[in-house]
């Protein structure tokens, strides 16, 4: 009852609030919506006096004066992270990609931008069921953000896994269509950029936004051409420098020795692993903890802009994407009438 009373006063007082604004607005009516936020406050003061519960009477008065501009949200405070003790990103770094950079000490040794202990970790083949969920669920519970190099086939079969990486604040880049060798003796120029451009697409379409302009050579396999070609494309491109060969790895605890040993005697650099790998999946909840108790600081690296794919890769990834089918019989020949 009292809330009642309280709603009733409530609402009584915000009509007159936006009576009264009305009355000596001198604006045209477009003007009403700015108005209208501009008095929340006041409002929200005569909902408090009105009601002891004054914040769902509040809620209410704001449906009742039926103001067609919300007050403007304020920018969301970053999500506090669960794990006080959790290894984070302790540096977020843009990368303008004008003219194809290179980050890799393996292959790439212009740009060193880590100081000591720092890492940056990318995961390249995903997405894929199980392994790509549980690598973000690890990365999650450490609060520390990576870049991933997925397949285009498998972000065109697994695109709400991709979204998820997405989702979860992570880059995106692209690492070819179909992991083909881009250096190898059977792959001409074209073929190359058709490689490169529909991985792009795919990985576009799958998350429904524009990936980073950053790629990772299969097999780290730099064709000349192609390097060429990214970097017109202004592309960044990434080797490494600890290759954690978690893929040849026989269980998770291989890859944590092989990856701790590496990364001690670099003292920092770009670690690459594989979310597509159902060891590494198994090895980074300890692997990340080692690295934390390591000293090691991770290193989040984001595009300054997206990359623009290219519309004919677009539509060409559109058209691969029919529904799969196990067999070209024609239709009389698989079902035939045998009643009628
Ligand atoms: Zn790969």
């Amino acid at each position: 009852m009292r809330n009642a009373l309280g709603l009733m006063l409530a609402s009584v007082g915000a009509a007159v609030v936006i009576a009264a604004l009305w009355f000596w607005t001198p604006s045209p009516r477009g003007d009403l919506a700015v108005a209208a936020t501009v008095s929340a406050p006041p409002a929200e003061r005569l909902a408090a006096t009105a009601s002891a519960k004054a914040a769902p009477a509040f809620e209410d008065v704001e449906v009742t004066a039926t103001s067609p501009a919300k007050p403007a949200v304020p920018p969301q405070p970053k999500t506090a992270c669960a794990n006080p003790d959790a290894l984070g990103v302790s540096r977020v770094v843009e990368i303008d990609t004008t003219g194809g950079p290179g980050f890799g000490f393996a292959h790439f040794k212009q740009l060193d931008f880590l100081t000591e202990k720092e890492i940056v970790l990318t995961f390249d083949d995903g997405p894929w069921p199980v392994n790509t969920p549980a690598v973000l669920k690890s990365l999650a519970d450490e609060c520390t953000k990576a870049v991933f190099f997925p397949i285009g086939k498998h972000a065109s079969y697994h695109p709400e896994i991709l979204k998820q990486v997405a989702a979860a604040g992570h880059s995106v880049g692209a690492h070819t269509w179909s992991h083909a060798n881009l250096n190898s003796k059977k792959m001409d120029e074209q073929q190359a950029m058709d490689e490169i451009e529909k991985g792009f697409s795919a990985v576009k379409l799958a998350l429904g936004a524009a990936p980073s302009p950053f790629f990772r050579f299969p097999q780290l396999q730099h064709g000349p051409a192609a390097v060429a070609y990214l970097g017109s494309r202004n592309v960044a491109m990434f080797s490494c420098d600890v290759d954690s060969f978690d893929f040849k790895a026989k269980d998770a605890t291989q890859i944590i020795n092989s990856v701790m040993t590496k990364i001690d005697k670099a003292g920092k650099g770009i670690i690459l692993m594989h979310d597509f790998q159902r060891h590494t999946a198994e090895a980074l909840p300890l692997l990340l903890r080692r690295l934390k108790a390591g000293g090691y600081k991770v290193v989040h690296m984001k595009a300054k802009a997206p990359l623009q794919t290219l519309a004919e890769y677009d539509e060409a990834v559109i058209k691969d994407m029919k529904l799969p089918v196990a067999s070209t019989r024609p239709v009389n020949n698989v079902v035939q009438t045998v009643t009628e």
